[in-house]
């Protein structure tokens, strides 16, 4: 079966191969060696010189844990679907002062929105997700950084769970002080393992806050790494290990660069095809390099065309929630090759 749904994905047979190293204690050299590894070829792909820790969790975790240890007196949430809705959920769950800036499905935050919402001077801390998974669209965030780095009191938090590794996400220059990952979507891994990186700023932060939990508390973890390349509990090892094997192969065998092609090019033919096929979802300027929403214009019985598709081998991506039959999504990430996609679209165009 190959997986045709925005993460997880179909991970390298070398990189499964890896969970099966053997078992080794997290408490000794070998995974602080291991750990600054990651972190080092982390750091090349964000990069940044900002510490990356990993989260045994999924991204949600890393999530929780950034907008938990870090937010002060009152955060804005921006969202533009879903994955954005998430953050204000999390910010309420742990009944953090918060307010909501939602913008509709398809559209991108509004720019002239955001500085205003800025301007207010009123929020320590802000979210703002970078590939919204659920509607494909990917915020500007060259735009968005110009108008957070007038605010040097904001601490920034980017959700980029679907499209680290996939797309260029220079973190420094773009003054981001944590930004979320996970390991299930561009980076090519299963399930389980969210990265994040932590700047100075973030760290000044963490040790002004009162409450942030236990597990998911930023401070303990970043603490631990800084004194051990360790963590304060059991990390999974063994997706540290496929990790370490992915980050090397993204490094010195595919090159970050050539990733982040491959990512434009697979994106920019998908559009060539729904444009022809379909609507993209999607507003025209901000659409996704990693996923592509489709409107369903041709009125597919998409629960059908799952069924027809599961049959041929491919695992078919619906729309997300309320838009399960009136859009599917078309994944383009990770160690997606462009002959794989093609074969995929002619299957669909031939339904
Ligand atoms: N943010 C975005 C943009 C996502 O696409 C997802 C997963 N689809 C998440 C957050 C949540 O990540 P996880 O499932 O790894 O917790």
């Amino acid at each position: 079966m190959k997986l045709f749904i925005p993460g997880p994905v179909d991970v390298r047979p070398e990189v499964l191969d890896a969970l099966r190293h053997e078992q080794i204690s997290h408490r000794s050299k070998d995974i602080s060696i291991l750990q600054a590894r990651i972190e080092s070829n982390l750091q090349k792909i964000w990069y940044t010189k900002n510490a990356v820790l990993l989260s045994s969790s999924s991204g949600t975790g890393a999530m929780e844990m950034a907008l938990r240890s870090l937010t002060k007196k009152k955060a804005a949430v921006f969202s533009c679907g879903a994955f954005g809705d998430r953050f204000y959920e999390i910010a309420t769950y742990n009944a953090l002062d918060v307010d909501f800036y939602r913008f509709d499905d398809g559209k991108p935050i509004d720019l002239n929105v955001f500085e205003e919402v800025l301007n207010k001077g009123i929020y320590d801390t802000i979210t703002v997700t970078h590939n919204e998974t659920s509607t494909g669209v990917m915020n500007d965030l060259d735009s968005l950084s110009k108008i957070w780095g007038k605010h040097p009191e904001v601490v920034v938090i980017v959700d980029a769970v679907s499209s680290f590794a996939g797309v260029k996400i220079p973190v420094d220059d773009l003054k981001i002080d944590v930004c979320v990952a996970s390991s299930q979507k561009a980076l090519g891994l299963p399930p389980g393992l969210a990265v994040l990186s932590a700047s100075d700023k973030a760290v000044k932060r963490m040790n002004e806050i009162g409450y942030r939990g236990y597990y998911l508390d930023l401070k303990r973890v970043y603490e631990k790494h800084i004194q051990s390349h360790q963590y304060p509990t059991t990390p999974n090892t063994a997706l540290m290990h496929a990790l370490d094997v992915q980050l090397d192969y993204i490094v010195n065998v595919e090159g970050i660069e050539n990733r982040f092609k491959r990512h434009k090019e697979l994106a920019e033919y998908t559009r060539d095809w729904v444009n022809k096929h379909f609507e993209c979802f999607a507003e025209e300027g901000y659409r996704s390099d990693t996923v592509t929403s489709v409107i369903n214009s041709k009125g597919l019985d998409l629960d059908d065309v799952k069924a027809t598709l599961k049959a041929k081998g491919y695992i078919f991506s619906q729309g997300y929630g309320k838009y399960k039959q009136r859009a599917f999504r078309i994944p383009h990430m990770a160690d997606r090759t462009l002959d794989d996609l093609k074969a995929y679209l002619k299957e669909i165009e031939s339904l």
